[in-house]
Parts: C-alpha cells; sequence; structure tokens
C-alpha cells in the first residue's frame, strides 16, 4: 500500500545572518516527517520579488533585516502576502513586541538561539493551520453577519439574564432603538408588547424560552409599541441559545411586522362580508349574526325581530334614470337605515333593492312595529340625489323568533313572504309573517315563473264584455279583459296573477301585448263594417307610468291602423294620484292624440276630486260594488247618484260596471247613468261570440231597453 504523503508546504526564509544562524536552514535540511519545500532570502528586496512570482504558505521572517526590520517588515510583507502565515525570528529583548504582533497580524515566533529543529517545524505546521483555521472563523461571522443584517426579520439576542446582547437592523428599526441604546438592557425595557386584544402589557416571553430551555411563541395578536408610540402588530418566535452543554445561554427572538398583511386580511374579510355599494354588511354576514343572536338567546324569554325590507318602483327608477342615479338612492337608503338603528342591531344589503334589518332584544312585537314605522318613515323622506329630489317607499315584512322560525334560514324566507303580502295588499307598509302566508307564497312563486314563459307560449287571449248604450239598448264598445289558459291550472283570474306580473314588471311586456291585440281586434271589426265606438283596454299603472308608454302606444296605432278615438285607457285612481306632473302631462298627450281615458272602480280610491276634476279625462267608471248596494241596501244607493251626478257636473261619462240584475239596470237608467256593462246583459266572451253581439242589438233580456 503506498503512504500516503503530506502535502508540500512552501516556506520563504527571510533572513540576513546567514553565520550565526546558519543552524535554521540546516535544520530544514533534517526535517524528518515534515516535509517544507524552502526558498530562501537575505533581506526584504529578495522577499518582495519571491512572492511576486508565487504564494507561500508561510514566511518565516527575521525581524532585524538589512533594508527593513520590526513593524515595517510585517506591514510590508502583509501587502505582498495578506493571506499568508508569518512566523518571526526574534532577539529575545524583541520577544515582548512580538507578542503583541501575534495578537493581529502574525501566527508565531521564535527566539533566536533558542530554536530547536522539531520545534520550528512545529511552529510553521501550526501557523499555517491557525490562519486556516482564522480564515474559517472570519468567514462564518462574516457571513453570520451579513445575513443578519440582510434578513427582513428583526433578530434579538439576549444573555442568560435576559438583557439584550444584539439587535439586528430590522429589529432597530421596529424597536426604535439602536444597537448601542440597546445592548445590556432588559429585552423589555426595549421590546415593549402588548396583547391586541386586551389592550395589556405582554408577559416576559423569555421567561419560558430561557426558564424551559425550549422554543416559546409570542402571544398571538401582539402589538410591538416604539418609544414614540408607533405601534406594529408582529409574530414569531422565541429560542434559547444553548452552550456546549446544552444549557440555556441566552435567547434569540426573531419576529417580523405583520401590520400590512394583517390589515389586508381583514380588508379581505371584510371585503368577503360586506356589500360593496352600501358597505352594510351583505347576506353571508347577516346569517352569521342572525345564527349567533339565535344561539345567545333564550326562547321563554327573549325576542329577535327580522325585518325584510324591499323598495317599491325601484325597478322603474333605475330603468328609467339609469344605474347611476339608482345606486346612490340605494346608498341613500342605506345611511338611513343604518341611522335608524342601535348598536347591536344590523341592517344588511341582500342584493337589489332588498334590506334585511336583525333587531335584537325585543320584547313585545309591538318593537319591531315600532321600528318598522320608523324605518318605513325614513326611507320616505325626500332623497336629494344630483339634483333631482327622489321619493320612494318600502314595503316590510316582519318575522319574530321563536314564533315564526328557530332558524336564520326559516326566519329570513318568513319575513320575506310577509313582505310580499305587504306589498301586494299596500305599499308603503309593514306586515307580519303568518303561517298561512306560506301557503299563498307558494302559489305565488310558481305563478311568476309560469307567468315567464305564458307569453312565448301564447297562453294569454282576450275576451270582451260589451259596454251598452242605456238609452238606445245598443251595444256601444267592448272591455277587453285577459284570460289565462294555465297548461294545468285551467283558467286563471286575472286578480291571482296580474298583481304578480305587476310586481315582477312582467306587466310590461304582457300589457303591451293586450294593447296591441285589442287594437287589432277593434280595426277588424270596424273594417268588416261593424259599429264598435270604443275598444277599452285596462292598463296598470306601472304601464302607464313607465317612460317610453306613448311611444308604444303609437307604434301599436301605426302597426294596426287604429284610429286612436277608438281607443279607451281604463286606469285606477291610485294611477292618478301619483306623480301628479307626469301624470297630468301624459293625459294631456293622450287627450290631443284622442285616445278616451275612463277612471276605472271609481269611489274605492279616495281620489281627491278637486283633482280629479282638473284632469282631461273622458269617464268614470262606477265599481261594482256600489252597483251591488242598490239592491241589498237601498238607502245606500246614494253614492251611485252621488257619481253620476258628479260625472253629468264635470260633462264625464259615466257608467256603471257588474250590472247583474233587473233592479240593478232600472234604477241606473232612472238616474240616467249613461252606459252599463255586466253578467246581466253579457259575460266577457271570446272574439267571435263578442262578433254576434255587436250585430244582434238590442241586449236587453228583458226587452226594456229596447221599449224605450
Ligand atoms: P275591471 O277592469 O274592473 O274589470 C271588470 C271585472 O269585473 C272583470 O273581471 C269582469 O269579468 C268582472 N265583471 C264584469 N261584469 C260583472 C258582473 O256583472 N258581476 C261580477 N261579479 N263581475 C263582473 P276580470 O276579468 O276577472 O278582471 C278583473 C280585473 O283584472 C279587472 O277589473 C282589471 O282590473 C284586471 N284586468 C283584466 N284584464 C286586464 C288587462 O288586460 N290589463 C290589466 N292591467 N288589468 C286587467
Ligand atoms: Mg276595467
Ligand atoms: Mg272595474
Amino acid at each position: 500500500m503506498m503512504k500516503k504523503r503530506r502535502p508540500t508546504k512552501t516556506v520563504l526564509l527571510i533572513e540576513n545572518n546567514l553565520d550565526g544562524s546558519g543552524s535554521v536552514l540546516d535544520m530544514f535540511n533534517h526535517q524528518g516527517s515534515y516535509s517544507f519545500e524552502l526558498t530562501y532570502v537575505v533581506c526584504m528586496d529578495d522577499a518582495v520579488q519571491r512572492l511576486a512570482m508565487h504564494p507561500f504558505d508561510v514566511i518565516l521572517l527575521d525581524l532585524a533585516l538589512p533594508d527593513t526590520s520590526g513593524r515595517d517588515a510585517i506591514l510590508q510583507l502583509r501587502a505582498y502576502a495578506p493571506r499568508t502565515s508569518i512566523v518571526l525570528l526574534c532577539d529575545p529583548e524583541d520577544e515582548p513586541f512580538a507578542i503583541q504582533a501575534m495578537e493581529t497580524e502574525v501566527q508565531d515566533y521564535l527566539i533566536k538561539g533558542e530554536i530547536e529543529a522539531h520545534e520550528l517545524m512545529r511552529a510553521l505546521r501550526n501557523a499555517v493551520a491557525r490562519r486556516a483555521l482564522e480564515d474559517v472563523l472570519y468567514m462564518e461571522q462574516d457571513r453570520a453577519q451579513v445575513t443578519l443584517d440582510s434578513i427582513a426579520d428583526a433578530v434579538i439576542c439576549t444573555d442568560i439574564q435576559g438583557n439584550i446582547s444584539y439587535l439586528n437592523p430590522v429589529a432597530e428599526r421596529m424597536t426604535g432603538r439602536s444597537l448601542e441604546e440597546a445592548v445590556g438592557r432588559p429585552l423589555m425595557d426595549v421590546f415593549r408588547i402588548m396583547d391586541a386584544a386586551t389592550g395589556e402589557a405582554a408577559a416576559n416571553p423569555l421567561v419560558k424560552a430561557i426558564g424551559k430551555n425550549r422554543p416559546a411563541r409570542l402571544p398571538v395578536n401582539c402589538i410591538l409599541t416604539r418609544p414614540d408610540g408607533h405601534k406594529i402588530f408582529i409574530e414569531d418566535s422565541i429560542a434559547p441559545i444553548r452552550d456546549r452543554d446544552g444549557l440555556s445561554a441566552g435567547s434569540v427572538l426573531v419576529f417580523r411586522d405583520v401590520t400590512v398583511a394583517r390589515a389586508l386580511a381583514a380588508h379581505i374579510s371584510h371585503l368577503a362580508e360586506h356589500d360593496s355599494l352600501t358597505g352594510l354588511p351583505n347576506r353571508l354576514l347577516l346569517r352569521d349574526r342572525l345564527g349567533q343572536a339565535i344561539m345567545r338567546a333564550n326562547p321563554d324569554t327573549d325576542r329577535i325581530a327580522l325585518l325584510f325590507l324591499d323598495l317599491d318602483g325601484f325597478k322603474h327608477i333605475n330603468d328609467s334614470l339609469g344605474h347611476a342615479v339608482g345606486d346612490k338612492l340605494l346608498q341613500s337608503v342605506a345611511k338611513r337605515l343604518r341611522d335608524c338603528i342601535r348598536t347591536p342591531d344590523t341592517v344588511s344589503r341582500q342584493g337589489g333593492d332588498e334590506f334585511v334589518v336583525l333587531l335584537q332584544d325585543v320584547h313585545e312585537p309591538e318593537d319591531a312595529a315600532v321600528a318598522a314605522i320608523r324605518i318605513l318613515k325614513a326611507v320616505a323622506e325626500v332623497h336629494s340625489i344630483d339634483q333631482l329630489d327622489l321619493c320612494i317607499t318600502a314595503s316590510i315584512g316582519v318575522s319574530l323568533y321563536p314564533e315564526d322560525g328557530l332558524d336564520a334560514e326559516t326566519l329570513i324566507k318568513n319575513a320575506d313572504t310577509a313582505m310580499y303580502q305587504a306589498k301586494e295588499n299596500q305599499q308603503h307598509s309593514y306586515r307580519f309573517f303568518k303561517p298561512a302566508m306560506n301557503v299563498r307564497a307558494v302559489q305565488r312563486q310558481s305563478i311568476e315563473q309560469d307567468l315567464r314563459r305564458a307569453l312565448e307560449r301564447r297562453e294569454f287571449t282576450l275576451h270582451y264584455q260589451p259596454k251598452i248604450n242605456l238609452k238606445t239598448g245598443k251595444v256601444t264598445s267592448a272591455e277587453a279583459l285577459l284570460r289565462w289558459a294555465h297548461p294545468k291550472r285551467g283558467h286563471t283570474p286575472p286578480l291571482q296573477f296580474i298583481p304578480v306580473a305587476e310586481v315582477t314588471g312582467l306587466i310590461l311586456p304582457i300589457g303591451s301585448w293586450v294593447l296591441r291585440e285589442a287594437c287589432k281586434q277593434a280595426r277588424a271589426w270596424i273594417d268588416a263594417g261593424m259599429h264598435l265606438a270604443t275598444m277599452a283596454v285596462n292598463v296598470s299603472a306601472i304601464q302607464f307610468r313607465k317612460e317610453g308608454f306613448l311611444e308604444d302606444l303609437t307604434a301599436i296605432f301605426d302597426e294596426t291602423g287604429l284610429d286612436p278615438h277608438v281607443l279607451e285607457l281604463e286606469v285606477t285612481e291610485s294611477v292618478l294620484m301619483e306623480r301628479i306632473d307626469h301624470v297630468t302631462s301624459i293625459l294631456g298627450t293622450l287627450r290631443k292624440r284622442g285616445v278616451r281615458v275612463s277612471v276605472d272602480d271609481f269611489g274605492t280610491g279616495y281620489s281627491n276630486l278637486s283633482y280629479i276634476r282638473k284632469l282631461p279625462l273622458d269617464s268614470l267608471k262606477i265599481d261594482q260594488t256600489f252597483v251591488r248596494q242598490i239592491t241589498s241596501i237601498p238607502r245606500d244607493t246614494s253614492i251611485v247618484n252621488a257619481i253620476i251626478g258628479m260625472g253629468r257636473s264635470l260633462k264625464l261619462q259615466v257608467i256603471a260596471e257588474g250590472v247583474e240584475t233587473k233592479e240593478e239596470l232600472d234604477f241606473l237608467k232612472l238616474q240616467e247613468c249613461d252606459e252599463a256593462q255586466g253578467f246581466y246583459f253579457s259575460q266577457p266572451v271570446p272574439a267571435n261570440q263578442f262578433a254576434n253581439l255587436l250585430v244582434s242589438h238590442p241586449l236587453d233580456p228583458s226587452g226594456l231597453l229596447s221599449s224605450i
């Protein structure tokens, strides 16, 4: 086996005293097991030349050279050989100098005259090894320092007593203390932390780390306060430093600024739980809060109220004034709602124009009613938006825990159902949930779904009911009445589906179909030579007030070629009583075109008569409830008299609807009512049957009219 040779080290001997110390040179001839390759020079100049040619592992330097000596000699060498080990050869009196030089620049020294060969060799070898070790150590230290200076985390080191021994630059910045200020001070003087949740000072984290000699974490939600009062959210860990025996020798605390990350996380969770338009809690957060409120509540003693609010006619505002105005109106409503409630309560936006208010601590159902009234009032106050004064009302449904539901889902659903009831019955009102509503709600829902398809599937038809001139007994006109042949339910009365069509906005396409169909039919009868004075069509409020209604009408006249004088629009009093300016202008235009307008169900709407008087109207239709009273409560017939008298004085035509008996007819004729309509003459009938009525007059089963 080949013996492994120790690698040869190169030595530069710089020594002048050949005679006196020839022994040093000699010693290299007897190296024993060492293997140094020697280069020998006698002065610094020669040494420098050699060093310029190639590096050496170690230099053996005589401190007394002819061209230089002492410290200068060392400095010169270091300039040319910064990484080479240096061993000094000095006279005994220079020993103190040599000792001092060892602290910084040289690795060892030997006293001239006292040197032995093996001692020299060992000194040279050790000097080389020591230099290498110093290099490694320096690099280690340097690497650690660079790491600590450049990492993004803050680092604080303490000794075993918990006094600070080191701070990296990030820690300096975060604690607001410099390394010089901090070193030697107890950790908690510099690292002032508190619990963000309680605001109380947090315990010294070192106690655990050093005391138990294992890593510990900072308290969750920890805030570091700087001397200037600035607060920073921090998190991370503290680890003990152990000595060789594994015992605590101090600690290292590593932490980082999580203020921005925390703020971001909070922002993201806010976004997920709030509505971006109004900033209110969204349906998720509401469900959560409602769930919590239910969990906390005792069903025997506590009550919770849920108010489901929907704006009346918001879609109309959105459609006519644009989404930007609609959005601002929603924001304004949101603010009003927020102002209406107390702190533990929640206002949330469900989406669209729906809001839900959660009231905790409700003692009596009346408390919820009071809140509902307060909210209705607040919402109804004028909203000033972009120089517009907008008015809007709301409908509210109320459900109560525990009586209307024990879980969030049911309470919300039932409040929603009650809201629909409020809306269908009377807008701008509130309703408490009643279990019977559910059945109606289910019905209503299925009607809504089917209505959407009814137009496409041609499930609608029109029936026509004749209007009879009471002087001539002739059929003068027709009222078109909508009929829906539902594929499963069969004939569905208009009073069941028209309110649903109004709430959902479906009344617009349906109403426009009715107008077109009725005009087409009227034109067809007239073209066939039949005499038809007017064709009456019922128009709902939503349709009548819709922007573009008049344009629709013009298009229909153009399409069907019907003379506008033949068309009569039947509107209810409530249509005339809202948005008065708008209504007056529409009526003015209709009058100019020759389209007639009659007030349907007259007498039921508590109209302001002095106002009605000023509108360009053509006829009043006495509601059938009054016609019924003619025979049932004879003395109350005065209402019918009053309406007929009023119509006459306003030069309006008066027609009685729902005439079912001969007595009713006789009475109306006596009072000189102009026209009548009702089952006594004819039910509403399909178009082909109506054509027969038009040609076969007079239409009086008793023959009374024809005898006039
Ligand atoms: P309305 O305009 O007051 O129509 C009169 C209603 O009374 C019709 O009910 C008609 O069939 C019924 N009627 C007629 N004569 C008598 C009678 O002698 N006795 C009784 N008890 N009832 C009589 P219908 O067809 O069920 O319509 C109900 C309501 O639905 C209408 O009341 C009207 O407000 C609405 N409607 C009907 N068609 C349309 C339409 O095309 N558009 C709109 N917007 N509403 C419509
Ligand atoms: Mg009518
Ligand atoms: Mg009517």
